[in-house]
Order: C-alpha cells, then structure tokens, then sequence
C-alpha cells in the first residue's frame, strides 16, 4: 500500500470517526478538521527531522507547490495535485493549523523552517523569551476555540539572549531600559528557581513556567487540558544542531 493510500485511509477513518461523532466536542467552526495532540506532534517531529536531515520538503509554499504539480510529484508530500490546488483555494477563505507554537522572536528560530511546514500549518506566536501577555494569550485562545488547534508547543532555545538578559538583569539587582524590563519580569520566576544552574535550565524552567501557566488558564485553556481535549507541550531548539526536544509530554 503506498503512502497516498494509506494516508486516504486514516483521513477517510478519521471523517467518519468525525461523522460518528458528530464532531460532539468541535470548535466554534463545527467544520474546521480537528488534528489530534498525538498526531500534531508527530508530524512536527517528522519535519524537525527533515529540516535537520538536510531534507526539507517546504510544504505548502506557494512556489514549491507550483513546481510539485508541474513535476507531479506530490507523492513525496502525500498530497494529489488536485488536492494541493483545492488546498490553495481553502486557504484563501480559511485556515485550518494543525498545531501552535509559541516561540522566541529570535531570528534564528523560525518555526515554520524548524518544523519544516508551510503556509496554513503553524499558529504562530512569537514573543522574546516565549512569555505570554494577554494579548498572545487572546491569540492563542482564538487558535484553540476558532481554529480547533489541539496541540500548544512552547519553544524555548539554546542561547535564548532574552533569558540570559533576565539573569543577568537580575544577578546585577537592576531593570532593563523601557519595555524590556516587562520581558525581565515575566522571565524572572524561572530565574530564581536556578538561579545557581546554568542558561539551559532557565530557558527550561521558563518554558515549563509557561506551559504550565497555558494548562491552568481559564477559561478556555484549562478545561480543555483537563479533558484530554488539548495538549500542552514545552520543547527546546538548539541552535547547535537545529533539533527540537520535546521536555514532557503531558
Ligand atoms: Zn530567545
């Protein structure tokens, strides 16, 4: 069997588990398709593993899309020419992302490049120091309520400089110039809980911070996180060699 026909299958096993369900627990919008958490992770983990295999596909790119169904080769993306013209038409009316990330607006930590994904894929939510302030959490409540997103990834990264500014900041009992400081403060409980470990751990403990923040919010977040509905994952990109650790899975 190859790759399309299986992926026919879990898609025609997935529409009727939908139907049988009458998608009981859907979004807002009752037609927006629902990626399970444990399939949303594994397809970030399979274009993490492209991207540092040297072996991008850039999915869903406008440009790479022409070209694939000039040399009708969406085999390799599982996806029929006609399906990546009818995938185009639907992004022009709607969006159907099949996870969010809050990452760092650090310029080496793109997430669609990390992850290998292209337009349509990712919700997207970048803040220096992956913090959330309630205009990011409004964003990614209205990805999780409109959107039907049901995995939330919190990228931290090797070298974060907004964390290490925060230590920093801290150590010397200072405040950082103009908004900045706002970044220091939301950074500083993972400062203090290691503060005698080194930048890998506060980053962690930070992305932790902030998933666990994310799992407990109310109202829309935690009731979801609760019924298994929605997952909340942290994980750390390193620079060094481009791969994301997922830190827990729960
Ligand atoms: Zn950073």
């Amino acid at each position: 069997m190859t790759k399309t026909r299986i992926a026919l299958l879990v898609l025609t096993v997935g529409v009727l588990s939908c139907k049988q369900l009458a998608c009981a627990a859907g979004p807002t919008h009752a037609d927006q398709p629902i990626v399970p958490p444990a399939e949303a992770i594994s397809r970030l983990k399979e274009g993490n593993g492209r991207y540092t295999s040297g072996n991008p596909q850039h999915p869903h790119e406008s440009s790479e899309e022409r070209t694939y169904m000039a040399a009708a080769s969406y085999e390799n993306l599982g996806m029929t020419a006609a399906g990546a013209a009818t995938r185009r038409a639907e992004l022009k009316r709607s969006q159907h992302p099949f996870a969010i990330v809050l990452s760092c607006s650090d310029s080496r930590v793109p997430p669609e490049i990390v992850f290998d994904q292209g337009l349509g894929d990712l919700f997207v939510i970048r803040v220096a120091g992956n913090v959330i302030d309630d205009q990011s959490l409004g964003s990614i409540e209205y990805g999780i309520d409109h959107l039907a997103v049901r995995l939330i990834v919190v990228l931290g990264h090797q070298r974060c400089g907004a964390v290490k500014a925060a230590r920093e900041t801290i150590a010397a009992k200072t405040e950082a110039p103009g908004h900045i400081q706002s970044l220091v403060a939301a950074i500083q409980p993972a400062v203090e809980a290691t503060a005698k470990e080194d930048l890998k751990a506060t980053v962690d403990a930070n992305v932790k911070n902030v998933a666990q923040a994310l799992r407990s919010s109310v109202p829309i977040l935690k009731s979801k996180v609760d019924s298994g509905e929605l997952k909340v994952v942290g994980a750390y990109y390193s620079l060094d060699t481009g791969a994301v650790s997922f830190l827990d899975e729960k």
